[in-house]
């Protein structure tokens, strides 16, 4: 993945469709100026666990949400963090799915924390894997209810995409979502507006090794492991299409990464740990 300062004020935003066709998007978005926080309390281990047999409502999801109030202070949005530990965060776009089970399953035998963007209408089928994420502690975050590309809908669309699919993460029994990542990367200044309103933090990525193109198992693990760097969020799919690959290459990812001393860490662990910068500019966000 390219990733480049657009110029003042405005981004574009180009990455291919990570299920199905060849499409890129385009859109503008405000700069996020931030505004200065209040002080750094929002202070994290950076070797905790995952946070396993907790329960994500019993405890931790209130912390989670207290670090995310933080973040929101600094910016509205974060590809990578300041590199000031070395933390590297998990993501899991496009589910849950026929895969993910197995992905939760590599996470948890590692004790690997991660965070789960989930796509409101795949809960239809696949709510048990969500029970799963959240029963283990993982951090869930809203990907919109019909993976839509939000650029090309107004405020009530957006608004609907983003609501409907945390209200049924809530019937479920998950936190209500504060963390939101839009498909194919694609957002716009109404986007920001929303999140804003909803207190909800942007979620991008500064590391992308493409698996939902199926590249190899091999391939995607130096995909990651090539680029790791403090501060890095990767983006991967444990659904939206056959994710053997990703599941194959999981284990050798997690292995990588802590031979080079990085702790995985949810993406609110991430924000505290290695904030976004306060005044940085939205990203030019280049797939393929
Ligand atoms: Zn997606």
């Amino acid at each position: 993945m390219l990733l480049a300062a657009a110029g003042a004020g405005a981004v574009v935003i180009a990455l291919t469709r990570p299920s199905g066709g060849g499409g890129s998007a385009n859109a503008t978005a405000a700069t996020s100026a931030g505004t200065p926080a209040a002080g750094g309390h929002a202070s994290a281990s950076p070797t905790g666990p995952a946070h396993r047999h907790h329960g994500a409502a019993s405890g931790h999801a209130d912390t989670d949400s207290s670090l995310v109030n933080a973040a929101l202070h600094r910016s509205s949005f974060v590809t990578a963090g300041i590199p000031r530990h070395r933390v590297m965060a998990l993501t899991f776009d496009d589910g849950p799915g026929p895969y993910t089970p197995a992905i939760v399953r590599t996470l948890v035998r590692t004790n690997t924390p991660a965070t789960f963007f989930i796509v409101g209408q795949s809960l239809t089928d696949f709510s048990s894997a969500l029970e799963s994420e959240l029963r283990h502690g993982f951090d869930i975050g809203d990907h919109t209810e019909n993976h839509a590309w939000l650029i090309h809908l107004d405020e009530s669309g957006q608004l609907a995409q983003i609501r409907d699919a945390a209200s049924r993460l809530e019937r479920l029994g998950a936190p209500a979502p504060r963390l939101f990542r839009p498909p194919y990367g694609a957002f716009d200044t109404t986007t920001l507006a929303l999140l804003h309103r909803m207190r909800m933090f942007m979620v991008l990525w500064s590391i992308d090794p493409g698996d939902w193109r199926r590249p190899g198992a091999g391939a995607i693990v130096s995909g990651v492991l090539s680029h790791a760097q403090p501060g890095a969020v990767v983006i991967l799919h444990d659904a939206g299409g056959d994710r053997s690959q990703t599941v194959a290459a999981l284990p050798a990812i997690i292995n990588g990464l802590r031979r080079r001393h990085y702790d995985l860490v949810t993406v609110p662990r991430l924000l505290a740990l290695d904030p976004p910068p306060r005044h940085q500019q939205a990203p030019h966000l280049s797939g393929v």
